[in-house]
């Protein structure tokens, strides 16, 4: 094949999880619009380059109506103005570019912004607001940490590069042996992919994270934990006291948490625990906490959505300026309780996997979609766009699980818009109607 048909495109980027890996090497048949190769890659980046096409659908449907963007943009405006109660949802699959304008769009009309963080992580960004962050890149983990923790995830499943370039088999400056040189705690209610990783596997009975944590605290600050610890969490005292020396001796400890421990009673307080506790180990060497965070750009819609607005999801702009309501402003508890009257879902699928009564509303409801694929979500929608895929056609910015902003490099051009292109028509259509106002604050409006 010639130049004209392939080409090669270094130091790309696969955003299907939060590690965003930026040193992909993709070939690209340019005339099929396909990835054929994705160097470096591993099974699901692999899979998320492969299944990429541009598929051939209208630039917009409304109400099933084949329409151009411009079309679909007037059309979501129009929803967007003439609602009471607008809800803006989704967001952690697209650039950073676009969140700033959703955001933009939330607090003109008055609406409700909310992102995917809020079914996921929302426990640790509380738990962050209440309880602080000591923190690291993955690069420093990768070059420092000689005790690694993972607690209430699956890596090996979920993030399979995270143990090979950065936490368990990559070498660092200050473990030049990599595997050889770190210890890997495993801490979940079950054995999974990852646990054959761990040199210490805890199993923890279920819903009992937060007495194994508050115990390890106890004991890192030399209070005496009664041995019945063992009968409530499946974990006996001696083991604890030895995890607990060997964090205490450890030249830099790394806690990296998953969803098993956020989306788990106790849920925020969990990820508080788990806060405080590498807090507390600060007072003897090194160590961080951190989430592992799920799709591409959730970690930049926490960014992009807490510079905007003072918080990192579920912030309603209803009174003119933003309110933080974990479970009053959330999605799922805003759809079930049957308060908003039109939802616009960028880059996501809440009808596959909200609960059924937030599902049936969204049913009840007008629903602007934007979405590089047909989904379940686009399916029942007003107005639904077809859109690029961040990535692998969009440029812009990313951040990385870690806070660490990455600059996209896409491997080929597809004819459909961006979400940043599609959100700013809609801004600017929408800044129209108001005529150049922000909306004004409605006191009778069911939010209130
Ligand atoms: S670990 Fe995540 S970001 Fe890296 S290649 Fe695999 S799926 Fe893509």
């Amino acid at each position: 094949m010639s130049e004209d048909t392939v080409r090669v495109v270094s130091d790309a980027t696969c955003t299907f999880c939060g590690c965003v890996c930026d040193d992909m090497v993709l070939t690209v048949d340019l005339q099929q619009h396909k990835i054929t190769k994705s160097q470096n890659a591993c099974v699901l980046g692999k899979a998320w380059f492969k299944e990429h096409s541009i598929e051939e659908r209208p630039f917009a449907l409304i109400g099933g109506r084949e329409a151009s963007t411009e079309e679909g943009i007037e059309a979501a405006a129009q929803i967007l103005v003439n609602a009471r109660f607008p809800i803006i949802y989704g967001l952690s699959d697209t650039t950073c570019e676009a969140q700033r304008v959703a955001v933009a769009i939330a607090d003109m009309i008055g609406g409700n912004l909310d992102t995917t963080t809020s079914v996921c992580h929302g426990p640790s960004g509380i738990a962050f607001q209440g309880v602080g962050e000591s923190t690291a890149t993955l690069g420093e983990i990768k070059n420092r940490a000689d005790l690694v923790i993972f607690w209430g995830g699956n890596p090996a499943e979920a993030h399979p590069r995270l143990f090979t370039r950065y936490a368990v088999t990559a070498k660092g400056m200050h473990v030049p042996q990599g595997r050889k040189d770190r210890t890997v705690v495993l801490v979940d209610v079950r054995r999974t992919a990852s646990t054959p990783v761990a040199d210490i596997f805890l199993q923890v009975k279920p819903r009992s994270d937060f007495e194994v944590l508050w115990a390890l605290r106890a004991l890192v600050k030399g209070k005496r934990v009664d041995p019945s610890i063992e009968q409530r969490t499946g974990i006996s005292l001696a083991v604890l006291e030895d995890l607990v020396a060997r964090m205490k001796s450890c030249q830099f400890g790394a806690l990296l948490f998953g969803m098993g421990l956020t989306m788990n009673r106790g849920r925020h307080f969990n990820a508080g625990a788990l806060l405080a506790l590498a807090t507390d180990l600060n007072e003897f060497t090194h160590f961080v906490a951190a989430p592992v965070r799920g799709h591409g750009n959730v970690t930049g819609a926490d960014n992009v959505v807490s510079w905007q607005t003072g918080y990192p999801f579920g912030v309603n702009f209803s009174r003119g300026f933003p309110r933080f309501g974990p479970g009053e402003f959330t999605t799922v508890d805003v759809l079930s309780r049957g308060d908003a009257d039109a939802a616009m879902i960028i880059a996501s699928d809440p009808a596959s996997n909200f609960p059924q009564p937030a599902i049936e509303h969204l049913k009840r409801i007008p629903v602007i979609t934007l979405d590089p694929k047909t989904t379940i979500t686009s399916q029942l929608a007003q107005v639904a766009f077809t859109t690029s895929t961040y990535g692998i056609n969009t440029p812009g910015t990313v951040y990385r699980m870690d806070n660490v902003p990455i600059t996209l490099r896409p491997a080929f051009e597809s004819p459909y818009p961006g979400d940043e292109q599609i959100l700013t028509g809609i801004r600017t259509r929408v800044h129209e109607l108001l005529g150049g106002n922000r909306l004004p604050v409605d006191t009778s409006a069911a939010s209130l």
